[in-house]
């Protein structure tokens, strides 16, 4: 469920950068930390089903090859062909959950406990 987060529309947009632990250009990091978290605490806390996927998976892509530190995101649009490749390699990688460590597995099931605990009486 989480992994559909990309295909929705506008996922990809560089300004919506925030919905996966990255960076539009004209941000600075901060700022992007700041939008980041903001995102993740809205979506946590709806208590609904597709906000919950929201918040797993920023937190998860936070954990992604390519987007550490919020990275900025250009899309795809005007990437160069090195670019490009880079993008569809790290994206292979992140797509088969080469990344998902037992961290990031443990980080996924404590928030859904959290959440579990802290919505059920909605
Ligand atoms: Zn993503």
């Amino acid at each position: 469920m989480t992994g559909e987060i990309d295909n929705l529309p506008g996922s990809q947009y560089p300004t919506n950068s925030e919905w996966h632990a990255m960076m539009y250009p004209e941000w600075t990091p901060e700022h992007a930390e700041k939008l980041f978290n903001q995102y993740v605490d809205i979506n946590f806390n709806s208590c609904t089903k597709e906000g919950l996927a929201r918040a797993l998976h920023a937190v998860q892509d936070s954990y992604a090859p390519g987007h550490e530190n919020f990275a900025p995101w250009h899309g795809t649009a005007n990437a160069t062909f090195p670019q490009w490749v880079k993008i569809i390699i790290d994206h292979a990688w992140y797509d088969n959950g080469s990344y998902f460590t037992r961290d990031v597995r443990n980080i996924t099931k404590n928030m859904i406990k959290k959440w579990s605990k802290q919505c059920e009486c909605q």
